[in-house]
This record gives structure tokens, C-alpha cells and sequence, in this order.
């Protein structure tokens, strides 16, 4: 299936010269959205993953269903101040902005192995950081799935070293 064209190109948003690829209609269509689930899936189910985790808010729209699918948890990384109770945090730069993202302290156990999810990879800013709040907590980075790279943005050398999938480039 060609799941470019479930991606909606939305030039100047959320910023002048930002080019948005929305993902909603991927989601808002049935088959695209399973589709895509299995595809990571299928890239995971070697892996032994044991928790998947994922960053607000298109992380968990990912990541939820391939946890479902595989028969694992999924632990939520989110902006600062959102999680009820202890977290660890880590700093970070994005595409367009800056931010503090977190994790329950008890979210991951040393030693897990983790896939983590999320809609796009841009600069490769989110996913480092929540690569440092897996490995702050003794998780093993086992894969990391995007639906998609914006491969002119570099973000893969940031995360380089470990296992990634992106179904869709640009
Ligand atoms: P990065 O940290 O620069 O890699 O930016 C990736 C994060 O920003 C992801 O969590 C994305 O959801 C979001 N993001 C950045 N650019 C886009 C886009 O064009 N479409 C959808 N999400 C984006």
C-alpha cells in the first residue's frame, strides 16, 4: 500500500516556512492505519520488546496499537508538569521550538527492551531525548518506528547507532 497518500502536506504550519506533513488522514482510514500497524509490527516481533514507549501526543497514536498487538505495555513521555507522579526529564530542541519532556520514574525496569514510536522524525531532537530517559532508567533501545523521516533534516545521524524504521521518506 502506498501510504503517501494518506499524508497531507500542509505548507506553513505551525510556522512560516514549515512544510507539515499531517498524518491524520492515515489514522482517519481504517485500512491505512492497520496497515501501518502491522508493518511495525512485524519489525518488532523479533525483537523481544517488552514495553513500548512513546512521546505525546502522535507517539501514543503509533505506539498504542503495536503494544496491543504484541501483547506489551506502553509508558507515556510527556511535556513537563503532565505526569502525576516522580519522573525523571531531559531538555531538548525542536524543529520549530524548545521543550522538557518526561518519564515516570517507574515506568521502564532495568534491563527491558524497548521499541519507541512516533509519528515523524524531523531533527531527531524528541527521539534523543526520549532515548536518554529509556537509557536513564536502564531500558535497552531494541528499535525505534516512525511512519516518517524527513530524511533532509538529518535527524538519523543524531540517533545514530541504533535500529530505526521509517515506513514513508521524504
Ligand atoms: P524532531 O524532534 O525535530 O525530530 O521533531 C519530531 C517531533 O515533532 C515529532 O514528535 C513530530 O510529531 C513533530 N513534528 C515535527 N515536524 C512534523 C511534521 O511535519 N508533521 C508532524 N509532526 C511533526
Amino acid at each position: 500500500m502506498d501510504l503517501k497518500q494518506f499524508v497531507a502536506i500542509v505548507p506553513d504550519y505551525p510556522k512560516q516556512g514549515i512544510v507539515f506533513k499531517d498524518i491524520t488522514p492515515l489514522m482517519n482510514d481504517g485500512e491505512a492505519y492497520k496497515y501501518a500497524t502491522d508493518q511495525i509490527v512485524d519489525y518488532a516481533k523479533d525483537k523481544q520488546i517488552d514495553i513500548i514507549v512513546g512521546p505525546e501526543a502522535r507517539g501514543f497514536i503509533i505506539g498504542c496499537p503495536v503494544a496491543y498487538a504484541l501483547g506489551v505495555g506502553f509508558a507515556p513521555v510527556r511535556k513537563e508538569g503532565k505526569l502525576p507522579r516522580e519522573t525523571i526529564k531531559v531538555g531538548y530542541g525542536l524543529e520549530y521550538g524548545k521543550d522538557v519532556l518526561t518519564i515516570h520514574k517507574d515506568a521502564i525496569k532495568p534491563g527491558q527492551r524497548v521499541l519507541i514510536t512516533d509519528d515523524l522524525l524531523a531533527t531527531g531532537g524528541t527521539i534523543d531525548a526520549t532515548i536518554q530517559l529509556v537509557e536513564q532508567l536502564g531500558g535497552v533501545v531494541a528499535g525505534i518506528a516512525f511512519l516518517v523521516e524527513l530524511s533532509y533534516l538529518d535527524g538519523r545521524k543524531k540517533l545514530d547507532g541504533y535500529d530505526i524504521l521509517s515506513l514513508m521518506m521524504y
